[in-house]
């Protein structure tokens, strides 16, 4: 079995759902007292979503190359970055180690395409809604159609991340306005929708929709632990 690395810590809230789906799924796989190897480095978030909010995401990224390095050291065989946003810095993070990086994006693209799943709804922060580096990489590497909320829509999507999941607050006010959110991205013909930031999962789930949803704290997971098991990678 390889040893998993992990980037954690934004937020920590959902690093915690990595690392129990991640030993699951190796327990499911291996039986009885199996569990994952992992080296997790587990940042502070506050200074990174400052740099965030300014732009400067060439300090984030000197952040999470360090946090690579440090698990590379830790005899990490391949890392993950366990959040969608900071996939926007995933070039940094990848120059400065000699160890493979599990994508998010790739990870999830392919859940997709196994779903037969072409035109999909995204939700996630702004960054992850707006700019090119995730939904640009699902559009041309994979061939999807990736379809985004309106602009209001996606500042209450992206408050809620920040202001209240991140800091382990749920409410049922706000899980009911990502279920409207989800029904007013199904009604523009999505097969399915990406809860795209790693904390959502613990709003909203598969039991509150008849819309598919992917989550990708458990599609990444998931790819995660094949990785380990799994001698090509
Ligand atoms: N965990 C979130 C994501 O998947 C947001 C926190 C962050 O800015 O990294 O995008």
């Amino acid at each position: 079995m390889k040893t998993i690395g992990l980037i954690g810590g934004m937020s920590w809230e959902s690093t915690v759902g990595y690392y129990r789906e991640i030993n699951q799924g190796i327990k499911e796989a291996l039986g009885g007292l199996h569990s994952a190897k992992i080296v997790l480095y587990s940042v502070d978030f506050d200074p990174i979503e400052k740099r965030q909010m300014a732009g400067d995401w060439e300090a984030t990224g000197e952040i999470l190359a360090d946090a690579a390095q440090r698990i590379e050291a830790g005899g990490a065989d391949f890392l993950l970055i366990c959040t969608n946003t900071m996939h926007k810095v995933a070039g940094q993070v990848e120059a400065a180690v000699n160890i493979p990086l599990l994508h998010i994006a790739d990870a999830t693209a392919h859940a997709l395409i196994q779903s037969n799943v072409k035109r999909v709804g995204l939700l996630g922060t702004a960054f992850t809604m707006e700019q090119a580096f995730y939904k640009g990489r699902l559009a041309e590497t994979f061939g999807l159609d990736v379809v985004v909320p309106g602009a209001d829509d996606r500042r209450q999507v992206h408050d809620i991340i920040y202001g209240e999941l991140c800091q382990g607050i749920i409410r049922e006010s706000s899980k009911e306005i990502y279920v409207r959110i989800v029904d007013r991205l199904a009604g523009q013909g999505v097969d399915g929708v990406i809860l795209g930031c790693t904390e959502i999962g613990m709003l909203i789930g598969q039991n509150d929709t008849a819309t598919s949803l992917f989550d990708t704290t458990r599609i990444h997971a998931a790819k995660a632990v094949e990785w380990a098991l799994d001698d090509d990678h």
